[in-house]
Order: structure tokens, then sequence, then C-alpha cells
């Protein structure tokens, strides 16, 4: 059984449901709120038999990708000698 990842729209969690193809992901709810408003990202089993990355990893880094912006604003480390 193919796994599925999930992002909830409401409260913006990500879970991960082990379902059957036969399920009805439109019925799919929230582990966390119960909302039903849950977008279906990608499956997990299917990357790995496609050996390709996901959506996350194809597109360029970018300053949002970084959890800590401060990296950006730190002034850039500099070697003795040029002291
Ligand atoms: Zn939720």
């Amino acid at each position: 059984m193919p796994l599925y990842e999930y992002t909830c729209e409401d409260c913006q969690k990500e879970f991960t449901l082990l379902q059957s193809a036969s399920v009805n992901k439109e019925e799919t709810t929230c582990e966390f709120c119960g909302s039903t408003k849950v977008a279906h990202k990608f499956s997990t089993f299917a990357s790995k038999v496609q050996g390709s990355p996901s959506s996350r990893s194809s597109k360029p880094v970018t300053e949002k990708d970084y959890p800590n912006k401060d990296v950006f604003k730190l002034p850039i480390p500099r070697l003795r000698s040029e002291l």
C-alpha cells in the first residue's frame, strides 16, 4: 500500500497516511484538526519507484527554504589574514 502525504489547508500541518488506491481521497480528513481541506501532495511509494526527486528538491533553493533567515543578515566570515 502506498503512502500519501497531505497538507492541511486549515492548520497547515503535514501528515502521511497509508491508504489503498481504492480510498476516496476527497474524504480524507486532517488528523490534527479534522478538516476536510487537505491537499494531496504525492505518494512516496510512487516517487521511490520512479526514482525521481520530489518537487521539493527539484526547485532551486531560495531564502524561504531556510528556516533561520538570520543567516542572511550575518556578515560573511573572513579569513584572519584579511583582517
Ligand atoms: Zn488540519
